[in-house]
């Protein structure tokens, strides 16, 4: 794919903004599946590798506790990603400590970072 198009035909690729996506990933009233994915695009790097500390994940994509209606990190989050995956939102290797975003659903060039390592789970792609 090389991404052009001939004039009058739609492009094979769209942008969005970042904060339409971080938008999405604060919004608690979405599955927490959804969450990780629109959170993965607003970060995306151009490696696709969207990387987070030990915990992380859960602690930004906190849920309201409903006993106490306070937000508290989501302890189940490895279970989010999961789901991703299995909705095919996200890349099947996505782990809660690097959410990969599909190769289909990045344009390319991404940046010229497309092959840049990374330091969670040390792939390129
Ligand atoms: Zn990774």
């Amino acid at each position: 794919m090389t991404g052009r198009s001939r004039p009058g035909e739609e492009p094979p690729w769209i942008k969005s903004r970042r904060g339409g996506w971080e938008s999405k990933a604060s919004n608690l009233d979405l599955h927490q599946w959804l969450r990780v994915h629109a959170l993965a695009m607003a970060r995306m790097p151009g490696n696709r590798h969207v990387t987070f500390q030990p915990g992380e994940l859960g602690q930004v994509l906190s849920v309201v506790d409903k006993k106490t209606g306070v937000l508290k990190p989501d302890k189940n989050i490895d279970r989010a990603v999961k789901d991703a995956i299995r909705f095919g939102y996200v890349h099947p290797a996505s782990t809660t400590r690097c959410v990969r975003i599909l190769k289909e659903d990045a344009a390319y060039p991404l940046f010229g970072q497309e092959d840049r390592p990374c330091p969670v789970c040390d792939r390129g792609t």
